[in-house]
């Protein structure tokens, strides 16, 4: 299957990632072969230092964002899953498995390419519910 595929050749160059502390060339190659304009849109994100982990306390629980042009984008990395459109309407519909900012937020997360913003659990609601909304 070529979405299981996509997935796991994500997960294995991640991991060769996080164990060289870096992008190969190769691997770099690899990834716009396979993800093309979405891996772009990545590298994007990643060198605009648009991925972001929330961190709450004193609760410890962690968000994941991907700063957008137009808006924030919530992430759910153990469910692979992100509020989207692109997720909504193609990944659910199986043409595409992964959305550019699932793909940001892997590799940053292995590669420590992300910064941690820290916040009080007082806010954790009204900033999830302003970022969940944003899907319309
Ligand atoms: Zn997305």
């Amino acid at each position: 299957m070529t979405n299981n595929s996509e997935i796991d050749t994500l997960n294995d160059i991640c991991r060769e990632a996080k164990a060289e502390n870096r992008l190969s060339g190769k691997n770099l190659t690899v990834l716009y072969e396979l993800f093309g304009q979405r891996f772009s849109k990545a590298l994007n994100a990643l060198k605009e230092n648009r991925v972001k982990k929330y961190v709450f306390e004193p609760s410890g629980r962690k968000v994941w964002i991907v700063i957008g042009r137009e808006r924030d984008y919530l992430i759910m990395p153990a469910a692979e899953f992100c509020m989207c459109d692109d997720f909504y309407f193609r990944v659910l519909d199986k043409k595409i498995h992964l959305c550019y900012h699932l793909i940001a937020q892997k590799i940053a997360r292995n590669l420590a390419w992300y910064e941690t913003i820290e916040e009080s659990d007082k806010l954790y609601e009204s900033l999830m519910n302003e970022w969940k909304k944003a899907t319309a």
